[in-house]
C-alpha cells in the first residue's frame, strides 16, 4: 500500500473528569493566543519498519522525554497551524485541512521525517475537534487553533533520520488577533540576518526556521518595529516574507488593482492564506501575480504612489496591514499608514468564508462530524 492510502484509526479515550462548563466559558471569554489548551490531544507513533501505530485521542497531558531524545539536540521536527471555526448554525468547520496535510507531508520529507498520510492528518483533527467541540469559541474572530506537530523521538545522540517519531495534535482556543480593530504594523528590513537560503529549509514549516529568526525579531523590536521583513540571502534586496507571514503588494494606479506576492522560490514558506488570497483576489476582479520586488522598488512605489497598500497574511492574523517600513538606511510610509481599502476587502472576504457568512464556492471548509 502507498503511504497515502494507509488507514490510521485513532482509539478515543476521553478524560474521566471533564472541565466544568463554567470554568471553560471563563477561559473561552479571553483565551489570548497559544496559552490554554483543550482537554484532549491526538498522538500517534511511528517506528522504522513498523510504520504508524498506537494512534490515540487521549486526555491532554505532558509528554515525558528522555534527555537523550533526538529532537532536543538536532531539531528534527515539523509543525502546522490551522483553525476550526464555529459557524452561525453551530456546526464546526476547519479551513482547508487537506492543504495543511499536504504541506505537512512536504515539510516532513524535507526534514527526513516519515510522511503522515493526509487522511490520518484530517482524521486526527475530526476526532479531536469532535471530542473537544465545546472548546471551539463562537465569538467573532475567535477560533480553535490547531497545532499538529511531529518530532524525532528516538533516544540517540548520533545524527541520523530518527528511527522513532511522534505525531501530536493539540488544540488551543484563541481570541481575536486584533481585539481593538485591525492595526497596521511597522516592519524592520533585516539586512544582517537571513531566514532561509537556497537549498535550505525555508519552504518547510520547521521550528528551526523560527529559532534562527528570534534574534532578528529582537533587533526589530529594538528599532521600535513590530515585525521583521526577510530579504533574500544572496543579494539582500529581494523581499521574501514578514516574520511568519507572507507579503502582498497592492498596485492601484492602473485600470484595475494589481496584487503581487513574492513567488515561491524555495526559500519562502508556501502559505495557505497566501494561496487562498490569490484565488479571492481574482474572484474580486483584481489582477493577481506571483512576482518579485526589491526593497528599492518598494520604497519608490510608495514614494510615487503606484504601490498603495502592503499587507502580510497567515492563519493566525488572517491579514495584517503594513503601515511603515524601516531599515538601517531609510524609513518610509505605506500609503497613509492606515489599513487600505483593498487589504480590508480581501480580509473581509476571507473571514466571511471562514465564518460561513459567505458561500464556500471553492470548497475550502471542511465540516467536522459531531462526535
Ligand atoms: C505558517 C507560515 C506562513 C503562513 O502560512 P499559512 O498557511 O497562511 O498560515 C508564512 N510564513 C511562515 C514562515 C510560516 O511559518
Amino acid at each position: 500500500m502507498s503511504a497515502a492510502s494507509v488507514d490510521i484509526q485513532f482509539k478515543v479515550t476521553p478524560a474521566a473528569r471533564r472541565t466544568p462548563a463554567g470554568d471553560r466559558e471563563r477561559i473561552l471569554a479571553n483565551p489570548g493566543f497559544g496559552k490554554v489548551f483543550s482537554e484532549h490531544m491526538a498522538v500517534a507513533s511511528w517506528e522504522r519498519g513498523a510504520g504508524w501505530h498506537d494512534a490515540v485521542v487521549c486526555p491532554y497531558a505532558p509528554i515525558p522525554l528522555d534527555p537523550g531524545t533526538s529532537v532536543l539536540h538536532y531539531a528534527q521536527a515539523v509543525f502546522e497551524g490551522l483553525k476550526a471555526y464555529r459557524q452561525q448554525d453551530g456546526r464546526i468547520t476547519v479551513f482547508r485541512p487537506e492543504a495543511n496535510a499536504a504541506r505537512f507531508r512536504r515539510s516532513s520529507r524535507r526534514l527526513a521525517l516519515p510522511e503522515l498520510p493526509e487522511a490520518a492528518f484530517v482524521e486526527a483533527i475530526d476526532q479531536l475537534v469532535g471530542l473537544d467541540a465545546d472548546w471551539v469559541p463562537s465569538a467573532p474572530e475567535h477560533s480553535l487553533y490547531l497545532r499538529p506537530f511531529m518530532f524525532a523521538s528516538e533516544v540517540n545522540l548520533s545524527v541520523h533520520p530518527s528511527d522513532a517519531v511522534t505525531f501530536v495534535l493539540i488544540a488551543s482556543p484563541s481570541g481575536s488577533y486584533f481585539p481593538t480593530g485591525v492595526k497596521p504594523v511597522t516592519v524592520w528590513l533585516s539586512e544582517d540576518f537571513s531566514r532561509a537560503a537556497p537549498g535550505g529549509t525555508g519552504a518547510a514549516k520547521t521550528g528551526g526556521n523560527y529559532a534562527g529568526s528570534l534574534l532578528a525579531q529582537a533587533q526589530a523590536a529594538e528599532q521600535g518595529c513590530d515585525q521583521v521583513v526577510w530579504l533574500d540571502a544572496i543579494e539582500h534586496r529581494w523581499v521574501e516574507e514578514m516574520g511568519g507571514m507572507n507579503l502582498f503588494f497592492v498596485f492601484d494606479s492602473g485600470p484595475k488593482p494589481r496584487l503581487m506576492t513574492p513567488e515561491l522560490t524555495g526559500t519562502l514558506l508556501p502559505g495557505i492564506t497566501r494561496d487562498s488570497l490569490l484565488t479571492l483576489g481574482k474572484d474580486l476582479g483584481y489582477e493577481v501575480e506571483e512576482g518579485r520586488i526589491t526593497v528599492e522598488q518598494w520604497r519608490a512605489g510608495c514614494a510615487d504612489g503606484s504601490l498603495s497598500e502592503v499587507f502580510a497574511c497567515g492563519t493566525a492574523a488572517v491579514i495584517t496591514p503594513v503601515g511603515a517600513v524601516k531599515s538601517a538606511s531609510a524609513s518610509w510610509q505605506v500609503g497613509d499608514t492606515r489599513p487600505g481599502a483593498i487589504t480590508m476587502r480581501l480580509r473581509q472576504a476571507l473571514v466571511d468564508i471562514q465564518r460561513g457568512a459567505a458561500p464556500d464556492v471553492h470548497g475550502w471548509m471542511h465540516a467536522v462530524p459531531p462526535a
